[in-house]
């Protein structure tokens, strides 16, 4: 048992292993017992291997026997942001007592677990101590991002990172049955030693939200309590003071708990609170992953029962357009009062800021505050039978099959029937965002009938991940390879026309179309701006000529309202 003794605990409990001695641990797990296997995702930007141990009963080892098994598969992820590093050794702690003393190996009977020791490997040996401002230990952290200065926590959707492509190529391919994402935050000063967050709005799946909200959450708030940690519903302020209020709405697939939604799985969010102790984050993390375990373990039939109901409902509810998806939300207005565990403050001049600044006084408070926790869709879409994608937009594919979609291809050209969005509004963001320059958009179908040739890509939406499917595909989902940026180019107009050579086009287009001239009349007498402007003006008879590319702002993948006889 000696032997066995973490890093985490060597320290004093104030710090945490560098990725070297993490991955010497849990290669020693692998060895030393016969209950676990260490797999390698991928490799990061930097060239660090990004690893993940598999533990299980009875070699089930591989997806495929995982699966067979019967049990429900658990993803325990640690490090997406490396400084909030203190999943990591509560799970070695937690990973010590199933495997080596195994005085919690019960917790293998019903489960499989994947445990991500760290994901942002590259992010975690950027070590400071002053990398987390806020932050109560350990002494040494790693940084937020990765080595390409990318937030893995808003990469989900867009998969632009090697890191973020090893986890949708495992959770893909292991499909987990429950997800557990490890983090620490900030803002104001509580009791409560940590918050956790779940989805429960129209964005997940309606039985799992209950299960989740009745059932799951009850129980480990109250087992956490039980070993001595306060928590509550993470906090998000909606402006800067907590008396106004926090949100609970859905989180956008960017992020991890809305990513799960949409692949009709349950994700626990756990927050620990950075100004507690690095020692205490680390039992109180360890308090409720296993607590989540063990009513997991206890009710792993229940909950895979409702996660294949999710996956056949939602095919069978939003396929071919027999109810519209909902693909935007809106937080609204409405709250209840909460009963909530602060902390003492007063506010004091302050000669830097030149305003108020607060001073916890650490003498423990009840107060009542609102909870803004109702959400309502702002735009529901009708999904087609499948969506066709021209075989040039080969990394939008590759990226659908990340994300463990399904894709079939033309084999002979085929004539069909489909639907095409025009860009009727568009507002580019003013800077980047996760590298990226995003765009609003707001579209239009117009029905076109287009010969497509062997080789498109056919992506059907009966499938199960078909919340993926419209989230990624279409455009005006906040989280959609549209929104990201991936088509800007689309929006580019990359042929002109002369003035001294359109000019005499327009004349030409004006003498022989008269309803033409009365509606270029119309905008001159009632267009000021338009009267003054003779580019606009030309314009107005280009874009109508046989010379404008019709392409320009028109979104270059089709939908497909009609099934397809695969041919
Ligand atoms: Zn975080």
């Amino acid at each position: 048992m000696n032997d066995w003794i973490t890093y985490f605990e060597q320290s004093g409990e104030t710090e945490s292993p560098s990725y070297k001695d993490t991955m010497a641990f849990f290669s020693r797990l692998e060895e030393k017992t016969k209950m676990a296997k260490l797999i390698s995702l991928g490799t990061s930007s930097q060239g660090r291997d990004i690893k993940c141990l598999v533990a299980a009963k009875g070699n089930h080892f591989t997806p495929q026997k995982a699966k067979r098994s019967g049990k429900a598969i658990v993803l325990i992820q640690n490090g997406i942001h490396p400084g909030e590093i203190e999943g990591k050794d509560a799970s070695m702690l937690l990973l010590r007592e199933i495997l080596i003393t195994k005085e919690k190996k019960d917790l293998l009977d019903n489960l499989v677990l994947l445990v991500i020791p760290i994901l942002n490997v590259d992010g975690h040996e950027r070590l400071s101590p002053y990398n987390r401002p806020n932050q109560n230990g350990p002494r040494m952290m790693g940084f937020r991002t990765t080595a390409l200065n990318l937030n893995l926590n808003r990469d989900y959707m867009k998969a632009d990172t090697p890191e973020m492509r090893a986890l949708l190529r495992l959770f893909s391919t292991w499909l987990p049955d429950f997800y557990i994402d490890n983090h620490t935050t900030n803002g104001v000063d509580y009791q409560y030693n940590l918050t956790y967050g779940m989805e429960k709005h129209q964005n997940i799946f309606g039985a799992l939200s209950k299960w989740g909200q009745e059932k799951f959450i009850p129980h480990i708030k109250a087992e956490t309590e039980k070993k001595g940690f306060l928590s509550t519903s993470y906090i998000e302020l909606i402006r800067k003071e907590l008396e106004q209020g926090f949100s609970d709405w859905a989180s956008r697939p960017m992020y991890s708990n809305g990513y799960a939604a949409l692949q009709n799985r349950l994700l626990l969010l756990i927050e620990t609170h950075s100004l507690k102790p690095f020692s205490n984050r680390v039992y109180s993390t360890k308090a409720m992953v296993e607590s989540s375990l063990e009513f997991i373990n206890n009710n792993y039939k229940e909950l895979k029962k409702i996660n294949k109901q999710a996956d056949r409902e939602t095919i069978k509810r939003y396929a071919e357009g027999k109810t519209s998806f909902p693909i935007t939300f809106q937080g609204t207005d409405e709250f209840s009062l909460i009963d909530f565990k602060g902390i003492e403050y007063k506010t004091e001049e302050s000669t830097i800021t030149g305003s108020v600044i607060k001073r916890y006084n650490g003498t423990p408070v009840d107060i009542q505050v609102p909870c803004y926790n109702k959400v309502e869709v702002t735009k529901r879409v009708k999904l087609p039978a499948a969506y066709v994608i021209p075989a040039e937009f080969k990394d939008i594919i590759s990226k659908l099959k990340l994300h463990g979609i399904k894709v079939d291809t033309l084999k002979e050209n085929s004539f069909l029937t489909v639907e095409q969005y025009h860009f009727t509004d568009y507002k580019f963001a003013e800077r980047p965002y996760e590298g990226r320059q995003r765009v609003v958009v707001k579209c239009e179908t117009i029905p076109v009938k287009i010969e497509f040739p062997s080789g498109t890509f056919i992506v059907n939406t009966k499938q199960r991940g078909i919340r993926l499917i419209a989230n990624l595909l279409e455009p005006e989902a906040p989280d959609s390879f549209t929104s990201w940026g991936f088509f800007n180019a689309f929006f580019e107009r990359k042929e002109y026309a002369e003035d001294f050579v359109m000019e005499p086009v327009a004349q030409g287009m004006l003498g022989e179309d008269p309803q033409l001239l009365s509606e270029f009349e119309t905008r001159l007498r009632d267009d000021e701006e338009f009267r003054q402007n003779p580019q606009e003006r030309l314009d107005f008879f280009y874009k109508k000529s046989v010379y404008f590319d019709r392409r320009e702002n028109i979104y270059p993948i089709f939908r497909l309202m009609e099934k397809i006889q695969p041919s």
